[in-house]
């Protein structure tokens, strides 16, 4: 391959960097998501094929193999992957960063070694790679097998954790310090074996409703990884797109605790989501005084009414019934109904789950409201079909200091004339906890898959329009 002077190099990674930070910005919008998408892509192809043909590239094979099966793998991964799996593919991705982050430093510790070309500020670099890539690594391995349902999703706590992590924070650092001083193998087999542990131990604690923010901060952290191994290579664009992850990856995880009213420092400490109530099928629900209603009672309410709100939560993205909402829009808006749909910031289990659904539906962005602005809405609405959501429209959050969520802010749901929630049983939640919305006199539960239910409203629908 042809070879460019560093020149020419650091030009095209120049314009790498901006089409990056064009393209994060294109992402702050749904409807500019597509453009910063194509953006990064571009930024990426240059920054690949620039690197490609600096001269610190001594042979091609090696580096084609690794494209070849790393493409294959990505390939048929992205093909296959469920929407709903999202998450933990996000937290398998994280490992993949945090672990090349440590065989990078390490590999670069051994050759400079042998080529006496090891100083203090890069003995530094490498000991920050390697804690901070394997902290990431088996955080976001625990990550990985809490979302898949490999290791339990809730917070595991034991007592003199909070002790143990930070006699593991300061045995990593004082090996640390021992590596750069003396170069000594055995402290860096140490460090790095404690920087596992400590991944390890950090992640496993939390649980539950946290795990959004706790992929996010993983996030962060491997960008902070890849910057370090920037430092480490002495590749400055691996420097900025490592601090554009490190600073993105912060700046979502604190969104996301403002929108369940938690310090970060909570988050990572706290431990939260704990009680679990099981199995409580339909049968149930009469018992504990809750109302169950027909297809027909809600079309019944939706069809003459004048504003129909829609809550997409986790159980719309299981169903994948984005589709049919789009249909019963139409079909409802055809009656001359103004239907919106209410997004709160942590609904499903990732950051713009059902942003990113509804716009695969082809559903208006004038139509997808988000929490602080449509929430005066509620109290004017006719109907609120809540479709697979619980938490986020839990009203414990509100008005019950006793609760967990107590303070996160919610969707003001029981406010409309009539509620209608689809679900396909008592069962709570991802945090485990009873909705109080459900025994309200204006809400009636309709049981079943939200696919199955919402196909059934729109061939109602449709069979009246005939
Ligand atoms: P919840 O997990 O609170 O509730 C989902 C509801 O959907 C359940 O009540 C479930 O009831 C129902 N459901 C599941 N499958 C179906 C189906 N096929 N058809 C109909 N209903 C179904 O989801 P929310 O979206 O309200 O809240 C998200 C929660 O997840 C929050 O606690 C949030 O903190 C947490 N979280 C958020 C992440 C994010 O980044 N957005 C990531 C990880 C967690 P049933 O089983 O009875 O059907």
């Amino acid at each position: 391959m042809m070879e460019i002077s560093a020149n020419v190099q650091a030009i095209a990674y120049l314009v790498s960097a901006i089409l990056f930070i064009l393209a994060l910005k294109g992402l702050t919008h749904p409807a500019s998501a597509r453009r910063g998408n194509y953006l990064a892509m571009a930024g990426m192809a240059i920054a690949i094929v620039a690197t490609l043909m600096g001269s610190e590239v001594r042979s091609y094979g090696f580096i084609l193999a690794g494209v070849v099966v790393g493409g294959v793998i990505g390939t048929v991964i992205a093909m296959r992957i469920q929407m709903t799996a999202m998450p933990q593919l996000v937290a398998a991705l994280h490992s993949f960063v945090g672990m090349a982050a440590v065989l990078v430093a390490i590999g670069t510790f051994l050759n400079k070694q042998a080529d006496g070309l090891l100083n203090g500020v890069l003995m530094g670099e490498l000991s920050a790679g390697i804690i901070i890539g394997a902290i990431t690594f088996s955080g976001s391995v625990i990550a990985f097998g809490k979302l898949q349902g490999i290791i339990s999703g809730r917070p595991v706590q034991f007592k003199g954790q909070h002790l143990l992590n930070a006699l593991l924070a300061i045995a990593t650092i004082g090996f640390a310090v021992h590596f750069a001083l003396t170069e000594s193998t055995v402290s860096l087999a140490i460090m790095t074996l404690l920087a596992f542990i400590l991944g390890f131990t950090l992640i496993i604690p939390i649980g539950g409703a946290d795990m959004p923010v706790i992929v996010s901060m993983l996030n962060s952290y491997s960008g902070w990884a890849a910057a370090a191994t920037g430092f480490t290579l002495q590749n400055n664009l691996l420097i900025i797109v490592g601090a554009l992850v490190g600073f993105s990856g912060a700046i979502l995880s604190l969104i996301m605790c403002r929108a369940m009213n938690r310090s970060i420092f909570n988050v990572v400490f706290g431990g939260f989501g704990t009680a679990a109530v099981e199995g409580d099928g339909v049968a149930d629900a009469a018992q504990k005084g809750v109302k169950s209603a027909a297809i027909e009672d809600a079309i019944y309410w939706m069809e003459d009414a004048n504003k129909v709100i829609i809550i997409p939560g986790y159980g719309m993205a299981v169903a994948q019934a984005q589709h049919s909402m789009k249909e019963l829009m139409e079909q409802l808006e055809a009656r001359g109904v103004e239907v919106k749909f209410a997004i709160h910031p942590v609904a499903g289990r990732m950051p713009g789950h059902m942003n990113v659904l509804l716009a695969e539906a082809d559903i208006p962005y004038e139509n997808v409201v988000e929490m602080d602005e449509i929430n005066p809405e509620f109290a004017t609405a006719d109907v609120v079909l809540v479709v697979g959501a619980n938490d986020v429209v839990n009203p414990a959050a509100k008005d019950d200091p006793t609760s967990p969520i107590y303070g996160m802010p919610v969707l003001d749901a029981g406010k409309a004339h009539h509620v209608f929630v689809i679900k396909r049983s008592m069962r709570p939640g991802y945090s485990g906890i009873e909705n109080r919305l459900y025994y309200q006199d204006n809400t009636s539960l309709i049981f079943g898959d939200a696919k199955d239910v919402s196909e059934g409203m729109v061939n109602q629908l449709k069979g009246a329009a005939h």
